[in-house]
């Protein structure tokens, strides 16, 4: 079955060939306008114009204003993550809108003042280039605190920025050098460069990430709008072109924008599918690894819940418990099971003489003993300072009385350690009892096993006792 799973999966050399074609389609996608600007430059009349100045205004109202409301959610995509991509790109959109916004103002002075009209397009598109690709830059880079993103001051700097950019380009639209083709070209061609490089680190620095994809594709458009402008004439169809391309890159780029702001509002934190199912899995294997974790834990608590902390002996509870299940296992298979009562002798004096220290160590010998008689499913539990008590399981009044006895001999039998060179014994009294014979309810049980072990002090301790004035003497 797995062998024909295996055989199923496309090989690697096939796995390579659809990468490469998914990044072919994309790069052919991406270049989509440049097939557009050479149909147009190898087909078409230069000298044809379509010169609509309310269409013009109409269009470059529309993409100003969209322009704003991208640089609001930008905006507020950073104010979410930090993301300094998302703070260079917020602006980067302010400055083009600033910018390009007197490319329609001005549509008017077309005629009169045609420098004044023009230069405002591509310095928006140069504007904007230069601060994405600073962004790009600053990709990886830790988000931004809080209140960092808050202060005002830097973002009324840039608008100030932005003005003066404004400003100069008045100036050198209203200067002799504005008729230059120089002057038009440095800020279409640096458009165009910067857009590019905006390509170039995007692939150099192997950004794959959905919106890095998106990005790409606009920055490339930018770069072959401002191709298209060079290669145009205000007004032709060429140049009409570039105003389309311009505006099909920056609605992609707005449209990552949105994405960015409905899923986790950051740019760079948007993983490929790739890396979604990458992460899936750490985290699944991470919740599995928690889980387990959390069971081990809850197994230790419940333990320790149910163990007493000096000797390690089940405490009282636990006992009562184990208790309860084997009355349920005796009245259903009708094998009976019986309960050592247990109290060391005189222990008491064990610490007045030896110090509670000695004592404690003795306690935990002596669970340590038991444990050693008794068989492994047969339980020992601290029930008091000096008291315990066993439950033996399927085991009659006879049969517990022979254990009984066999670990009392050993704990009389025992040399405990005082101190290195020093050792002492203890002995011990055992009541014994048997479900059935001498009750079926728990306390019942308890409090017969519980009297015996009273009566085995009574007739002078170190001794096991089954039955009132079944007296059993120690061995010598
Ligand atoms: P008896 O033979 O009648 O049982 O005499 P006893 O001295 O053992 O009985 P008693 O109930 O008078 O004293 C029990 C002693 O056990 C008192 C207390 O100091 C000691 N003890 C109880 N819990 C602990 C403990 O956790 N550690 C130590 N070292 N001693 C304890
Ligand atoms: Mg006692
Ligand atoms: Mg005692």
């Amino acid at each position: 079955m797995n062998n024909s799973i295996a055989t199923d999966e496309p090989s690697e050399a096939i796995h390579l060939i659809i990468k490469i074609y998914a990044c072919l389609l994309l790069a052919g996608f991406a270049f989509v306008p440049a097939y557009l600007t050479g149909y147009l430059y190898f087909f078409q009349d230069p000298s044809l114009l379509f010169e609509n100045h309310t269409f013009h205004i109409i269009a470059i109202t529309a993409a100003a204003l969209e322009g704003l409301f991208v640089t609001y959610v930008t905006w507020c995509c950073y104010q979410s993550s930090g993301d300094p991509l998302l703070r260079w790109m917020t602006l980067g959109f302010l400055g083009f809108v600033m910018t390009y916004a007197l490319h329609g103002a001005f549509t008017g002075l077309a005629h009169s003042h045609l420098w004044l009209f023009l230069l405002y397009g591509p310095a928006s598109r140069l504007v904007m280039a230069i601060l994405l690709l600073v962004g790009m830059l600053s990709y990886h880079q830790p988000p931004d605190s809080a209140a960092q993103r808050t202060k005002l001051r830097p973002w009324l700097t840039w608008i100030g920025l932005f003005l003066l950019v404004d400003l100069a380009v008045a100036f050198v639209a209203n200067s002799q050098v504005a008729g230059h083709p120089a002057v038009r070209l440095s800020l279409e061609g640096g458009a165009l460069v910067f857009s590019a490089l905006n390509v170039a680190v995007l692939l150099l620095r192997r950004f794959r990430s959905p919106l890095m994809v998106i990005f790409a594709i606009s920055v490339t458009a930018f770069a072959l709008s401002s191709l298209t402008f060079i290669l145009a004439r205000p007004w032709n169809h060429m140049w009409w072109l570039g105003h389309a391309i311009f505006a099909a890159g920056f609605f992609l780029l707005s449209y990552g924008v949105a994405q960015a702001f409905l899923s986790t509002r950051s740019f760079s934190k948007i993983y490929s599918q790739g890396e979604l199912m990458v992460r899936l899995a750490e985290a699944m294997a991470y919740t599995e690894n928690a889980l387990q974790e959390l069971q081990r834990t809850n197994q230790e608590l419940g333990h320790l819940a149910a163990t007493d902390p000096l000797t390690g002996a089940d405490n009282r509870r636990r006992f009562m418990e184990r208790v309860e299940a084997e009355i349920d296992r005796a009245k259903r298979g009708g094998v009976p099971f019986s309960v050592l009562a247990l109290d060391l002798d005189n222990f008491k004096s064990i610490n007045d003489r030896f110090g509670h220290q000695v004592g404690d160590d003795i306690l935990k010998r002596f669970v340590q003993e038991c444990l050693e008689s008794i068989r492994p499913y047969d339980g020992v539990a601290r029930v008091g300072g000096e008291e315990f008590m066993i439950l033996l399981p399927q085991t009659s009044l006879e049969g517990a009385r022979v254990i009984a006895e066999r670990l009392r001999n050993t704990i009389a039998t025992t040399s405990f350690n005082i101190s290195q060179q020093r050792l002492t014994t203890v002995t011990v009294s055992i009541g014994v009892s048997q479900y059935g014979r001498d009750g079926d309810a728990i306390e019942e049980i308890l409090r017969v096993a519980d009297q015996r072990l009273y009566d085995a002090k009574h007739q002078g301790r170190n001794c096991v006792v089954t039955a009132i004035k079944t007296v059993l003497q120690p061995l010598p």
